[in-house]
Order: C-alpha cells, then sequence, then structure tokens
C-alpha cells in the first residue's frame, strides 16, 4: 500500500521508525461523501434514465461534485426530485454494511490492471 503524506513538523530520513496517523473524523466525512455520489447517481438514474453516466467526481470533507452525462440541463422540478429522493436515502440511515468478496492484493491489482488497460501501459506483474 502505498501512501502520500506532508511532514507538518520535524524531519525524517530513509529506514526512520515513523508513525502515521489518518484524521478519522476527516475521514469519516470523506466517506459520507463519496457514499452521497452513489445515492446521487442512482438518483439521477432513477429520475432522468439510465444513460446517465458517471463522467467524474471529486470528493472532500465538506463538498462533492458529480460530474454525468445527460442530454440537457435539468429542470427545476428534475433537481429537486433528485434532491428529495438523495436527502430521503441520507435520512432514512440505512444499515452500512461491507462484502469482500476479494483481498485487498486481488482488488488492487484488478483495478491495476483496469487502468493499465485504459492508459495503455503494461503491467509490471
Ligand atoms: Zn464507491
Amino acid at each position: 500500500m502505498l501512501h502520500r503524506g506532508k511532514v507538518a513538523e520535524g524531519v525524517f530520513a530513509e529506514g526512520d521508525a515513523v508513525t502515521a496517523a489518518v484524521d478519522a473524523d476527516r475521514r469519516r466525512r470523506i466517506a459520507r461523501n463519496h457514499t452521497a455520489t452513489h445515492l446521487l447517481q442512482a438518483a439521477l438514474r432513477r429520475a432522468l434514465g439510465d444513460h446517465v453516466k458517471q463522467a467524474g467526481s471529486h470528493v472532500e470533507a465538506d463538498r462533492l461534485r458529480f460530474d454525468f452525462t445527460h442530454f440537457t440541463g435539468l429542470t427545476a422540478a428534475e433537481l429537486a426530485t433528485i434532491e428529495e429522493e438523495v436527502n430521503a436515502a441520507v435520512w432514512a440511515d440505512h444499515r452500512c454494511t461491507r462484502r469482500r468478496n476479494r483481498s485487498s492484493r486481488q482488488w488492487l491489482r484488478a483495478r491495476w490492471r483496469s487502468s493499465a488497460r485504459s492508459t495503455g501501459t503494461t503491467c509490471a506483474s
């Protein structure tokens, strides 16, 4: 696993033992917004049709952006419907379950293969 970070204080060198910590509150807020992108995509597809595809997203702790394909801009009524559906799903407070059919390593390998395919690079392993 690869992590990138910033040294906020002090210095360290290769071989030093360091402790890295995740900001758990920030991580939870990002996870919530990530889930919201799934809710939003589902609501968009229900309201506009199955042709709607995700064209990008940007998820942060305090906001998200979701880009999608559609033939026209949304009407105020469509926007209201989608917003109500997403908010209803949030307020329903569904139980969250995690299903893992593959190990993290298998998942990462599959992801690498699919990104290698799309960029034309070759998988080294
Ligand atoms: Zn997801």
